[in-house]
């Protein structure tokens, strides 16, 4: 069939829609008023018909090649109904339309009701294609038909939306396979490389002070090494959801006394000023809420300057949690930055070309944190500092 038109069938609305078009249909190629409203007639018929059995239906309006002529043709797809009772209607359109044809087929129905077209309506290839823009373009009939267009529209745009979604979440999910085999294969040697380089540095003999220094920046670079792939192995760990936590009560100042020895030790140039309520106890996995604090200390040194101020505080805030903050005097974010840099991998563009890093530090932090109950955010101006807060519950 040359399709002209086609009317999905769900509610008696679309009665209406059946019987203008197929009329319109008829006007369009010249037929007789007669003919035409027989047509349109006979379809409305068939179109309540099928409306009563189902409401998947469609019609589709078209003219059909028949020995040198044409036919003009109005044909049902259904899902075939369990009982299909036919009523007056649908054997009085039969008797209006010279040519009737119900075929049933892999539980589907199709209804097709045909009337010839005279040969002295010229009808050729161009003027079929012109019909069926005209129809395309054709403007609503009625209000239903423009919501109903409408309707499809988004119908359409949200398919093509969620197939969007499923190909990025799979591509999604192969780059996180990729990094967690890829940094599974890449700890291995590294992890070779770091025990074989402190097995020269313990050495007494056969070692001169210069190996040994080299063996030293070996052994200080690949610690960095394994750190990052230790990152990215949790990037996909907190993708995949196989992260477990081994939950203990620990004074968060003993904690943060802790660690800022520790980062006293990697960060000499800066001065730490600690102030932390005292007897603030929280059920935490230590080695995890130390990853967060390493980040947060780390950052907030490397994106300061030398000799500048760190203050790390703690204390309870109004719902009883316990509130850490960690602020800097450094290079400070915009507000876009502000936004994003707990998502994977965001870095700010002012640090891209300046400072090396991966963007997966404060993600993991955030991760860890929400997953102790927590909240992170963050607060800063540009040039003058920023100031990270974190809280987790207190355990009482
Ligand atoms: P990385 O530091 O490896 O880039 P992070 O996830 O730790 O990754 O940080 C993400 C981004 O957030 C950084 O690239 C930087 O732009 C910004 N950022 C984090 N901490 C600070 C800070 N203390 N001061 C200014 N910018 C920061």
């Amino acid at each position: 069939m040359n399709e002209i038109d086609v009317i999905s069938l769900e509610n008696e609305m679309d009665l209406v829609l059946a019987h203008k078009r197929s009329l319109n249909l008829g006007q369009k190629l010249g037929l007789t008023l007669a003919t035409c409203t027989t047509f349109a007639t006979a379809i409305s018929e068939i179109a309540r018909t099928v409306i009563e059995h189902t409401n998947n239906g469609s019609l589709s309006i078209g003219l059909v090649p028949v020995d040198q002529r044409f036919a003009l043709s109005g044909r049902f797809t259904f899902g075939s109904p369990e009982r299909f009772v036919p009523a007056d209607g649908y054997f009085y359109a039969q008797k209006l339309v010279p040519e009737f044809s119900r075929i049933e087929h892999d539980g589907i129905t199709i209804i097709e009701l045909r009337i010839g077209i005279p040969r002295s309506i010229n009808l050729n290839r161009a003027k079929i294609t012109a019909l069926a823009a005209y129809f395309k373009d054709a403007p609503p009939i009625n209000a239903y038909e423009e919501i109903k267009k409408r309707n499809r529209t988004l119908n359409r745009i949200a398919e093509e939306k969620e197939e969007e979604l499923k190909r990025s979440k799979i591509i999604d999910q192969k780059k996180t396979e990729f990094i967690s085999v890829a940094s599974h294969e890449i700890k291995t040697p590294i992890t070779v490389i770091k025990a074989y380089s402190q097995m020269i540095k313990v050495m007494k003999e056969g070692c001169s002070d210069q190996v040994k220094s080299i063996v030293d920046k070996i052994d200080g670079q690949t610690s960095k090494l394994l750190a990052l792939v230790q990152q990215l192995l949790d990037v996909s760990k907190f993708e995949n959801g196989h992260i477990s936590y081994q939950m203990e009560r620990v004074q968060i100042g003993d904690l943060i006394a802790d660690m800022v020895a520790v980062m006293k030790h990697i960060t000499p140039n800066h001065e730490f000023r600690v102030s932390v309520i005292k007897d603030i106890k929280v059920s935490i996995d230590k080695l995890r809420m130390e990853q967060v604090f390493s980040n947060l200390l780390g950052n907030a040194a490397k994106y300061s300057r030398k000799n500048t101020v760190i203050s790390i505080k703690a204390g309870v805030d109004t719902q009883g949690f316990a509130q850490i903050s960690v602020s800097d005097q450094g290079i400070g974010m915009n507000e876009r930055d502000i936004r994003s840099v707990f998502e994977k991998f965001y870095r700010s563009d002012d640090v891209l070309n300046s400072h090396a890093g991966l963007g997966m530090g404060l993600y993991i932090a955030s991760k860890i944190v929400t997953d102790h109950g927590g909240r992170i955010w963050v607060e800063s101006t540009p040039g003058t500092g920023s100031t990270f807060h974190f809280t987790i519950p207190a355990s009482s």
